[in-house]
């Protein structure tokens, strides 16, 4: 029962037959129809006049910061993001830039705290041109960001004239959790970036969508990160395919993560606050006597994988490839685990 991430799907027999079946072209020429297909797809559902196919949601991540910004410039970005902690140090290698982390509530900053790391105009500093959030949020435990609270930070990015991006690796599971479409959370944003790879099940790729204008300049970069990929038709019909069977369903991963999680409530054996599981993700603590090492090793020679969160934390991901039965199974073993 492997709940180390949403990124460990495989793509099943109906999307491998998709992906044979594809109609392909050379993308650097702008010729492959499916990932044409692909592109319109999800700048039409988010509601952007275009988009661009690529290989990760790294590279669509450092593709938005590279076209939004010049070297020098200064970025914010919450504390426990994706941006901030797992991209390698990408934009100050890729773009020149620098990274202004604002702590957050559970990956959520607020207005102020924005705001309040804005540099001032003065020669000495460097400028501030881009605000980046995250929703749904990783480390902070799948948690979304209340629609309010991306409008207040919009609010401040217009008054202060920075651009405005989304990670929304998982945006997927936050329309499909609250109800509200991505489209509705996109329209806030200059730039929103997508994966294909997470809940969605397909084997690769991400899409970063916005204005035409800034979509072409994006392709420029895109070419010169080494993204610019030939007859990868095969790989996007796996996205379309993805968005078009496994969109939906998400709610069927939100309802096993509140399962999983209720039965180590119940057990009192785990630290965790139920209404933190808003989507996929369910992060727990250890009683004090476990070393979180030792419980991920042991946990998984029972047959439970599971990935360390931040502070000692435990991290538990559910997703297509595994079932209602199993989570429930994966949970009783952790119930009835006990450290020697
Ligand atoms: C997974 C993820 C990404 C991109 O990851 P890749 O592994 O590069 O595709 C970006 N942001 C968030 C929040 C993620 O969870």
């Amino acid at each position: 029962m492997d709940l180390r991430s949403d990124t460990v799907t495989k793509p099943g027999d109906a999307m491998r037959k998709a992906m044979s079946e594809a109609e392909v072209g050379d993308d650097v020429f702008g010729e492959d129809p499916t990932i044409n297909r692909l592109q319109e797809k999800v700048a039409d559902l988010l509601g952007k006049e275009a988009a661009i196919y690529v290989p990760s949601g790294t590279m669509s991540n450092q593709l938005a910061l590279k076209t939004h910004t010049s070297p020098g410039d200064e970025v914010i970005v919450e504390k426990d993001s994706h941006i901030f902690n797992y991209e390698s140090a990408a934009p100050s290698l890729l773009s020149g830039i620098q990274l202004n982390p604002v702590p957050g509530t559970r990956g959520l900053m607020n207005a102020e705290g924005v705001e309040d790391a804005i540099r001032p105009d003065v020669y000495y500093m460097m400028p501030t041109r881009l605000v980046c959030v995250e929703n749904t949020h990783n480390r902070g435990g799948g948690s979304i960001y209340p629609m309010r609270l991306i409008e207040d930070i919009k609010q401040v990015a217009v008054r202060h004239n920075l651009k405005y991006h989304l990670d929304g690796a998982r945006l997927w599971n936050a329309s499909i959790a609250t109800g509200i479409k991505v489209s509705e959370y996109a329209t806030h944003f200059d730039s929103v970036s997508v994966c294909l790879s997470k809940g969605l099940g397909a084997p690769v790729g991400s899409v970063l969508t916005g204005t035409r204008e800034y979509i072409n300049r994006a392709r420029r970069f895109r070419k010169i990160f080494g993204g610019g990929m030939r007859q990868a038709g095969v790989l996007a019909a796996a996205g379309l395919y993805a968005l078009e069977h496994n969109f939906q369903r998400l709610a069927e991963d939100h309802e096993k993560a509140r399962v999983f999680a209720q039965i180590l409530c119940d057990s009192k054996q785990y630290e965790l606050n139920i209404d933190h599981v808003e989507t996929n993700i369910v992060i727990f603590g250890l009683k004090p006597q476990m070393k979180t090492d030792k419980f991920l090793a042991d946990a998984k020679s029972l047959g439970v994988l599971l990935s360390a969160g931040t502070a000692g934390k435990v991290r538990a991901v559910t997703h297509l490839d595994v079932s209602m039965e199993n989570v429930k199974k994966a949970a009783e073993i952790l119930v009835n685990y006990r450290a020697e």
